[in-house]
């Protein structure tokens, strides 16, 4: 039976989803988690499994150690992402657009995973980028990740930009790197301008994002947090909903029935 307490809690949120017109979430890497790519800071995360491999994440660290990069290649050529696929909590974000509840999916994801599950790219921020292109730190070439992974697999175990020899990287923001502005721009917008801010999945300690929270709350927003364990924002929320993403988030946007018996 899932606890009375959590029982509570859903129905609670469920109300407010239900109540609202212009809904901005907010994801992070716990919707992807039951996709099976790892979070960083989870219980079974990344960085807390390995507190070193945060420090590489650096921009001036992949700039200036060719070891960090070619590391970087290596490791991104069996990359979970490349075989995962959506899962029910995605799936519960498309279902909350089609319903024209949603405003903006802002997520902290590099998973390309909200695409693949079929929301509306106008209506999605990457704020953190995207793994799925490289970009050259110097000039404006820009092309699908897989085009560099072919040629990490064909030998370049570095592979520079085609058009100047410059550093290639994934298109995402690492510590050290600004955020795009006009993302940074449209995602407060959005927290000013909804009427309820649904953030799934994330600690809410990374900035300047984490921000989109009290933002939207000075704002007048209903706040709904969603995630397995204490996040740095819960005393701003009107609810917490301690659990599984793709099981709890199908069940607040009325795409599933809560069912009172599973265990
Ligand atoms: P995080 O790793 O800091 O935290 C994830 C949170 O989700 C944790 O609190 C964890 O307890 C919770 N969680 C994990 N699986 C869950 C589940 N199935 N149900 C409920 N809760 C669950 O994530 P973050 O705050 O998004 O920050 C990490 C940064 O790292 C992001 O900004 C992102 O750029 C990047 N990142 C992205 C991916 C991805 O694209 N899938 C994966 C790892 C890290």
């Amino acid at each position: 039976m899932t606890p009375a307490v959590e029982q509570v809690s859903i129905l609670e949120a469920r109300r407010h989803v239900a109540r609202s017109e212009r809904v901005t979430v907010l994801t992070g890497a716990g919707i992807s988690t039951d996709s099976r790519i790892p979070d960083f800071r989870g219980p079974n995360g990344v960085w807390t499994k390995n507190p070193g491999s945060e420090k590489q994440a650096t921009l001036q660290n992949y700039v200036a150690d060719p070891e960090v990069r070619r590391r970087a290649w290596s490791n991104r050529l069996d990359s979970p992402i490349w075989s995962a696929e959506p899962n029910d909590g995605h799936r519960a974000i498309v279902h909350l657009e089609r319903t024209g509840r949603l405003h903006l999916l802002i997520t902290q994801n590099i998973d390309g995973l909200h695409h693949r599950a079929g929301s509306n790219p106008d209506r999605i921020v990457e704020i953190h980028g995207s793994v799925r292109e490289v970009v050259c730190l110097e000039c404006d070439y820009r092309a699908p990740m897989a085009v560099a992974l072919a040629r990490v697999r064909a030998g370049e175990a570095d592979p520079e930009c085609g058009d100047c020899g410059g550093v290639l990287k994934s298109a995402t923001i690492s510590f050290g790197q600004n955020l795009v502005h006009e993302d940074l721009v449209r995602a407060e917008a959005a927290a000013k301008a909804c009427d309820l801010l649904l953030a799934v999945g994330s600690t809410l300690s990374v900035y300047p994002i984490a921000g989109v929270v009290p933002v939207a709350r000075r704002s007048g927003a209903k706040v709904i947090i969603v995630n397995a364990e204490p996040t740095e924002m819960d005393a701003l929320a009107d609810t917490v909903v301690r659990g599984s993403i793709s099981e709890v988030l199908p069940v607040l946007v009325g795409a599933r029935a809560l069912d009172r018996t599973s265990p």
